[in-house]
C-alpha cells in the first residue's frame, strides 16, 4: 500500500545549511564538466563521432558536455529495440512498473541538489528554479506511479445476468517522447515516465541544450531496474532523425514539448498514414503561451507587483507559462506600471553557477539572445520601453528584465511568444474590456486575475479562456497533482501534465464480454 501523493517540498534557501549542501553539489558538479556521453538503445551505450556540445548559458566558453548524436540508423535500431522490449513490458504488472518509478523518484530525491547543480550549469538556473524543477521531477514520478496504480483494474460498467463485462485499459506501444529545454529535469522526466509507467516503449529525444542533465536521468532509471530497451535515449537533431521518428510507420503516439511552429509540423507529419501503419498516431503537444495577468481596479498592487514580477521574470520569462502581457484597468494602470518596473530594476541578473545572489541567470543560448534582442527593436516600434531592454552576450547571455508600456494589444509582442526576461503592458476601461484582451490571442495556455471583485473573479472562471487560470496570484508554477497542466488553442492538445487523467493518453481501454 503507498502513502497518498503529496508534492516534493522546495528548499529553503534563507537557511544557510541548505545553501551549503546547493553549493557543495555545485562544487561537484563542477569537477564533472566536458565529459563524454553516449546513446543509450537497448540498454548498450554507443559514442558516436558526431557530437553536441552543451555549454553554460551563464559562461559560454565552459562546455557541460559533448554527447553522441543519433543518425537515422541508430534511431531505427533504438525504434525496434523498444518494439522488441513492448512485447515484454507492457504486459509486466502496472505495480512493479510502478514501483520502478517510485524507486528512481527516491534515488533522485537522495542526489537532488546534484540533480538541480546540473541545471544550474547547463541551462543557467537560479538555485530556486533548479530546485523547483527537480522536485517537478520526482513529483511526476511519485504521481503517475500512483495513477498508474490506480488504473491497473480498469473501470467497473454494467453487466446482464448472461455475460460479464470489463473495462481495462492496455497500453499503446512504441512512442517518441521529444522533450523541452526549460523544465529541463521535470517535463523530460514527466514526458517519458508517464507513457513508460503506462506500459509503453519509447525513443526520448532531449532538448539539444539539455542533454546531458536528461542522460543523467537515464542512469537513474537504469539503476532503477528499468529493463533495455523500454527507454531508448537518442539525442539528435529534428532534421535527421525527428522527423524520421515521427514518420516511422511503427510509432504510435508522439508526446512533445516546445514550440508552436514544431508541435504543428510534428501533428501534421503524425496525420499522414504511411506504408505498414496500421493505426492512427496519437500527438501530444504541450506548446507554447503568451500568458496575461488581469489587474483589477480594485486589486492589491502590491501582490499584483510580486505576481507580475515573479511570473514575468522568474527564469527569465522561460516558461511557457510565464506572463508576457500585463492588461490593467485604466485606474490603476499607471501606478500598477511604476511599482513592476521600479520592482524590476531591483531584480540582478548574472551567473547562478557561483553563489545564489542573482534573481536572474543568462537566457539559454545564442539563438535566444538574438530572439529576444530582435523583439526588444520590435517593441521600440510598437510602444514605449520602460526598463530594461538591454543584453551582454560577451560571456553569458544575459539580459535585463523588460518592460514595454502602452501597447496595442494586437501589438506583434502582445501576439507573439517571446520566451524571455520580456513583459508588455496594454490597458482597458472596464472588466469586460480586460477580458477581451486578455483572450485575444491564439494561445491559451495560463492567466491571472488579481481582483478583490468576487463577481468578476467569476465571470473571469467562466470567460477567461485559458487552461490555468489562477486568482490573486501569478501564473506560473503548477504543482504536479495539484494544478494539472495544459492549454487551450495553440497551446496544445490540452493534455493536462500532472493531472488525474494524463495516462489515458497513453492507454488504449478494451472491452471484454464474456457470455454465459
Ligand atoms: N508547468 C510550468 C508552470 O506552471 C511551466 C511549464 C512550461 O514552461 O513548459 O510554470
Amino acid at each position: 500500500m503507498v502513502t497518498p501523493y503529496k508534492h516534493e517540498p522546495f528548499t529553503d534557501f534563507s537557511v544557510e545549511e541548505n545553501r551549503k549542501a546547493y553549493q557543495d553539489a555545485l562544487d561537484y558538479v563542477g569537477t564533472q564538466m566536458g565529459k563524454e556521453y553516449p546513446l543509450i538503445i537497448n540498454g548498450e551505450k554507443i559514442f558516436t563521432d558526431k557530437k553536441t556540445t552543451t555549454v553554460n548559458p551563464n559562461n559560454h566558453s565552459q562546455v557541460v558536455g559533448y554527447v553522441s548524436k543519433c543518425d537515422q540508423e541508430l534511431a531505427e535500431k533504438a525504434h525496434q529495440s523498444a518494439q522488441e522490449a513492448f512485447k515484454s513490458w507492457s504486459k509486466w504488472d502496472p505495480e512493479a512498473r510502478a514501483a520502478i518509478l517510485f524507486r528512481a523518484a527516491a534515488k533522485i530525491r537522495h542526489r537532488k541538489h546534484e540533480f538541480s547543480a546540473w541545471m544550474t550549469y547547463e541551462v543557467g538556473k537560479p538555485w530556486v528554479e533548479a530546485d523547483a524543477d527537480t522536485a517537478e521531477a520526482i513529483d511526476f514520478l511519485e504521481y503517475y506511479a500512483r495513477q498508474m496504480v490506480s488504473l491497473k483494474d480498469g473501470v467497473e460498467v454494467n453487466s446482464r445476468e448472461i455475460e460479464h463485462n470489463s473495462f481495462s485499459y492496455i497500453p499503446l506501444g512504441v512512442g517518441i517522447t521529444i522533450s523541452p529545454w526549460n523544465l529541463a529535469l521535470a517535463i523530460m522526466c514527466g514526458t517519458a515516465s508517464g507513457p513508460v509507467v503506462a506500459g509503453n516503449t519509447i525513443l526520448l529525444k532531449p532538448a539539444k541544450t539539455a542533454t546531458v542533465i536528461s542522460y543523467k536521468f537515464m542512469e537513474v532509471l537504469l539503476e532503477s531496474g528499468l529493463p533495455d530497451g523500454v527507454v531508448n535515449w537518442v539525442p539528435g537533431s529534428s532534421a535527421e532523425i525527428g522527423d524520421y521518428l515521427v514518420d516511422h510507420p511503427k510509432t504510435r503516439f508522439i508526446n512533445f514539448t516546445g514550440s508552436k511552429a514544431t508541435g504543428l509540423h510534428i501533428a501534421e507529419r503524425a496525420a499522414k498514414v504511411q506504408p505498414g501503419q496500421i493505426w492512427m498516431k496519437r500527438v501530444i503537444t504541450e506548446m507554447g503561451g503568451k500568458d496575461t495577468i488581469i489587474v483589477d481596479d480594485d486589486a492589491d498592487l502590491e501582490l499584483a507587483t510580486d505576481a507580475i514580477a515573479y511570473s514575468a521574470f522568474g527564469f527569465s520569462g522561460q516558461k511557457c507559462s510565464a506572463c508576457s502581457r500585463v492588461i490593467a484597468h485604466e485606474d490603476v494602470y499607471d501606478e500598477m506600471l511604476d511599482k513592476v518596473a521600479k520592482k524590476a530594476e531591483t531584480l540582478t541578473v548574472g551567473p547562478t553557477n557561483f553563489d545564489n545572489s542573482n534573481f536572474m541567470g543568462a537566457v539559454n543560448d545564442e539563438e535566444a539572445f538574438k530572439k529576444i534582442m530582435g523583439y526588444v527593436e520590435v517593441g521600440k516600434q510598437e510602444g514605449r520601453l520602460v526598463t530594461g531592454g538591454t543584453g551582454d552576450d560577451s560571456k553569458g547571455y544575459f539580459i535585463q528584465p523588460t518592460i514595454f508600456a502602452d501597447l496595442d494589444p494586437e501589438a506583434r509582442i502582445m501576439q507573439e511568444e517571446v520566451f524571455g526576461p520580456f513583459v508588455g503592458f496594454a490597458k482597458a476601461k472596464d472588466f469586460d474590456e480586460l477580458i477581451d484582451i486578455a483572450n485575444n490571442t491564439e494561445y491559451g495556455l495560463t492567466g491571472a486575475v488579481i481582483s478583490n471583485n468576487r463577481a468578476n473573479l467569476e465571470k473571469a472562471r467562466a470567460d477567461f479562456h485559458v487552461g490555468n487560470l489562477y486568482f490573486n496570484r501569478g501564473c506560473t508554477a503548477a504543482i504536479v497533482g495539484y494544478q494539472p497542466f495544459g492549454g487551450f488553442n495553440m497551446s496544445g492538445t490540452d493534455s493536462k501534465a500532472g493531472g488525474p487523467d494524463y495516462l489515458l493518453h497513453f492507454l488504449q481501454p478494451k472491452t471484454v464480454t464474456d457470455q454465459f
